[in-house]
């Protein structure tokens, strides 16, 4: 099911898509083009959202205070292969996308990086967003805003999500926000009351 969601502007990646469709994939060589060129399917159109992010929220809901929770799920399977939320109490970088990513298999098992995406309740911070790119998987997918963390007094490094993957050299990802974003809101919302 396909959702209108607010999609973040990704010039680089509508390009790649036209292209793509035009047959001319040879005259173009980044990373993230092969990476779409390995699976027949775009992600972000044949994936039911709402269903992983619910399961992230139900992560999230693990730790009220600190409401991040991300899961990875495999886009070919269409199955959850890591899984994590906050744990900054055990140590301060494992923010929720840290402890999916640290989750999955790794490659010595075969996994392949470039047939998952992750899905996270809150736009992910330049640490975790870094950290996305380096696996080199084709999506990610949020619920709430930076801007919105931000006015829940989440938020340290006021770097979007986006601008992080514009910057990269290494390759790009697809990145969708505002997939339940009410029900996102409402945790983060709720985070900050009881704070
Ligand atoms: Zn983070």
């Amino acid at each position: 099911m396909i959702y209108p969601y607010r999609k973040i502007e990704m010039t680089e990646m509508e390009f790649s898509r036209r292209t793509l469709m035009g047959g001319a994939l040879g005259l173009l060589a980044n990373s993230f083009i092969e990476s779409v060129a390995a699976s027949p399917r775009t992600p972000s159109l044949d994936l039911d959202h709402e269903r992983f992010m619910r399961l992230a929220i139900e992560l999230a809901k693990k730790v009220p205070r600190y409401p991040f929770g991300a899961v990875v799920v495999d886009v070919n399977t269409k199955t959850v292969v890591g899984e994590g939320w906050v744990r900054v109490n055990k140590n301060p970088i494992w923010h929720g996308e840290m402890t999916a990513i640290n989750n999955c298999p790794d490659s010595d098992s075969g996994f392949d990086w470039k047939n998952v995406c992750l899905y996270t309740t809150g736009e992910s911070c330049p640490m975790c967003q870094s950290a996305i790119i380096w696996t080199g998987m084709p999506l990610v997918v949020y619920g709430s805003s930076m801007p919105f963390l931000q006015s829940c007094d989440f938020g340290e490094i006021n770097i979007r999500a986006k601008t992080v993957i514009e910057a990269s050299l290494k390759g790009k990802c697809e990145i969708i926000g505002g997939v339940l974003e009410k029900e996102c809101n409402e945790l983060f919302r709720n985070a900050k009351k009881s704070s």
